[in-house]
């Protein structure tokens, strides 16, 4: 959460953003990391992931622990606005025909006094949810999940 923040702040005025990464588990979404992507070129009110990063990005990620996908996009509005209709459609388009049809939309942006990350759920079925989620502790290494170890 402060990282994801501090990545926005390091950005302004322009946005940035990358990819969420974590696991999935029976009943939610694990979100282990936000990874920033660059860009050629920054936009005040404009950020996409440029194609073909994602796969690379999450492969990457993938050899450190090969238990985290991919959940969706996040990028930072350095004023005050929430997602645009685009931002929506993006990662609807993304989600067609792709594994899985439910993706996460995360939003940071500066509300009142403090940087804030907003969540949500993005399903090419329904209207954009928002997501509620809490703050946990890292998930356990790989290989440490069995109890006695
Ligand atoms: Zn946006």
């Amino acid at each position: 959460m402060a990282s994801i923040c501090a990545l926005a702040i390091a950005a302004e005025p322009f946005e940035t953003g990358g990819l969420i990464v974590g696991v999935t588990t029976a009943d939610s979404l694990w979100i282990t990391r936000f990874l920033e992507v660059a860009v050629a070129k920054r936009h005040r009110s404009r950020f996409l992931i440029p194609a073909g990063a994602t796969h690379p990005v999450i492969d990457d990620a993938r050899t450190e622990d090969p238990r985290v996908g991919y959940l969706g996009d996040w990028h930072s509005h350095p004023v005050d606005v929430g997602p645009s209709s685009i931002d929506f459609s993006t990662l609807v388009d993304l989600a067609v025909g792709s594994l899985g049809h439910r993706r996460l939309l995360g939003l940071v942006r500066p509300i009142g006094p403090s940087w804030t990350l907003e969540l949500w759920s993005v399903n090419r079925f329904r209207r954009p949810r928002r997501a509620e989620y809490q703050l946990t502790g890292p998930v356990p290494p790989p290989g440490d999940a069995a109890p006695n170890k």
